[in-house]
């Protein structure tokens, strides 16, 4: 687990994609993980970056998919329709916590749970909703419909992000870094695909801290 990692808005984005990024709003994961490819996966947050709602709108920002004004106007809208931002909040961590045990599933060789896909595809249905095919002089794009008036318009590129990662991008390259009780999630695009950590002044320096000292306890013992 790292320790004193800065709030939902100052986050290190190390996951190269949007969708594992929000995975990644979380201090650590502890992995109970079971030995059967059939299981689940089960793992605890340590230190959960995304409290409320308002947390969701902070790192929405920080991350780039809103502006700060729109950041500005969705806290506002969100004191006057408290039900609604809690419901979308709530939306936002099964969100993330299926797309997780689905990465998690891909990076263990198991297959996801169907329920954790349903949860994804019900977010890509909501999104597509306020997805429009528009003209424009560089030619025709994508764009969001409705973001105005939506509390919940940072899920829609946080699902399509992930729907885009899974179906096109070459999953081999996903990786749970392999510090302790970290969990961070991240797409490995060195050329010969030996990114171990989400960072190296984290769970890299952790790890090395470790090597270091359980070679001296080693050499010590070797001593006597
Ligand atoms: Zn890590």
């Amino acid at each position: 687990m790292k320790v004193l990692k800065s709030s939902a808005a100052e986050m290190r984005l190390i996951g190269g994609r949007l969708c594992l990024d929000f995975v990644n709003t979380v201090d650590g994961r502890k992995s109970d993980s079971p030995r059967r490819k059939s299981q689940s996966v089960n793992t605890l947050v340590l230190g959960d970056k995304l409290k409320d709602y308002s947390d969701l709108v902070e790192w929405s920002r920080h991350s780039g998919i809103i502006t700060p004004t729109e950041a500005g106007r969705l806290i506002q809208d969100s004191k006057r329709g408290t039900t609604e931002a809690l419901a979308v909040f709530q939306r936002a961590i099964a969100l993330r916590e299926a797309l997780y045990r689905i990465f998690k599933a891909m990076v263990t060789g198991r297959m996801p749970q169907s329920v954790d896909l349903e949860t994804v595809n019900d977010e890509l249905l909501k999104a597509r909703n306020h997805e429009r095919l528009i003209n424009t002089q560089k030619g025709f794009t994508w764009e969001w419909i409705g973001r105005e008036a939506a509390l919940d318009r940072m899920l829609w590129s946080i699902v399509h992000s992930a729907a885009e990662f899974l179906s096109t991008a070459d999953l081999s390259r996903l990786r749970e870094c392999g510090g302790e009780e970290c969990g961070w999630m991240f797409e490995d695009i060195s050329r010969n695909r030996s990114r171990q950590w989400c960072h190296m002044q984290d769970c890299g320096n952790l790890a090395k801290v470790r090597r270091f000292r359980t070679r001296l306890r080693s050499s010590s013992r070797i001593k006597r």
